[in-house]
C-alpha cells in the first residue's frame, strides 16, 4: 500500500506526489506556486486537485 498520493497540477500539469492528504486540504504547487485544494482522493491514491482563488487584496475596511 502506497503512503504517497499522486496528482497533477491543473495549471502547469506538473506531476505531484504528496504525503497522505484528505479532501479539503490545500497544498502549494512547487512549480507554479498556485494553491491547490484536494477535491477528491481516488482509490489508488490519485488526487483530484482544484486551483484555489487566493485573495491577495484585503477588501476589508
Ligand atoms: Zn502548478
Amino acid at each position: 500500500m502506497s503512503t504517497t498520493l499522486t496528482g497533477a497540477c491543473p495549471e502547469c500539469e506538473t506531476d505531484l506526489s504528496t504525503p497522505p492528504m484528505v479532501k479539503g486540504e490545500t497544498l502549494a504547487c512547487p512549480e507554479c506556486m498556485l494553491t491547490l485544494r484536494v477535491e477528491d482522493v481516488a482509490s489508488g491514491g490519485v488526487l483530484s486537485l482544484q486551483m484555489v482563488e487566493v485573495q491577495l487584496r484585503d477588501w476589508g475596511q
